[in-house]
């Protein structure tokens, strides 16, 4: 059994990009659905303070460290829109209703966002993706690491794979859109990819696992010893 990280979200996809992309620790993520953990409000406009509070609350339900994923997309011509609201663009427009799957939910998002769009010419958008950490839910220094992905919106959806608003933003530097990548190569250089490798060295910094054995089997943390 490895060390484990309460990851507070339920996102079945980003789970599995995170999974791979922390797995190097030799830790493992357990989901707080798993755990019984009920999802945390989201109710504040900073990636960063939405993140923070999603963590607490999976370490203080789940008694042990957390780590939470807050991202979006933020399009330059609409002022940094949708950022935080990105997972409910279309709900709060009153486009759709909420509760329903979440792939309806994505595509409804990518619809508004690209009648928003239609006729600007100004189409530059990153991804931001921002990680924070705590060993317990009152930690006093959390970790927080963030990550951006950079390219520009297209007016009509491409490609299959990934989530969200893959299809909509074309990467130049790869002539494709976020979602005509394969997955291997998105986990590579994405800003969830980028935010993971900043973490990683953090977690391996300041809790205490540098120096030891990745695949150490103890799966107490080095301040739980
Ligand atoms: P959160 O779960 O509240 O952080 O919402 C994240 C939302 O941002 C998702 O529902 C997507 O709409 C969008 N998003 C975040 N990361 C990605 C990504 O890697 N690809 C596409 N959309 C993303």
């Amino acid at each position: 059994m490895s060390k484990q990280l309460i990851l507070a979200s339920n996102n079945a996809k980003k789970l599995r990009e995170l999974q791979a992309l922390i797995s190097p620790l030799g830790v493992e993520l357990v989901t707080q659905g798993s755990l019984g953990i009920p999802e945390a409000e989201e109710p504040h406009i900073t990636f960063v303070e939405n993140a923070l509070a999603k963590a607490r609350h999976a370490a203080r339900i789940g008694q042990g460290p957390a780590i939470a994923d807050d991202s979006g997309l933020c399009v330059a011509a609409l002022g940094g829109a949708p950022g935080v609201r990105s997972a409910r663009y279309a709900v709060d427009a009153g486009r759709i209703a909420e509760g329903l799957p979440r792939e309806t939910i994505d595509a409804a998002n990518n619809a508004w966002l690209l009648d928003q769009m239609r006729g600007q010419a100004q189409r530059r958008a990153h991804f931001t993706c921002l990680l924070v950490a705590v060993r317990h839910a009152d930690d006093p220094e959390p970790l927080i690491a963030e990550g951006h992905w950079e390219g520009e919106l297209l007016e009509a959806g491409q490609g299959e794979h990934g989530f969200g608003y893959d299809p909509l933003l074309w990467l130049p530097a790869y002539q494709q859109s976020a979602a005509q990548l394969a997955p291997e190569i998105k986990n590579g250089v994405s800003h969830r990819a980028k935010a993971c490798q900043r973490m990683l060295h953090m977690i391996e910094a300041q809790w205490g696992l540098a120096g030891l054995n990745h695949l150490d089997a103890d799966a107490r943390w080095p301040w739980q010893r």
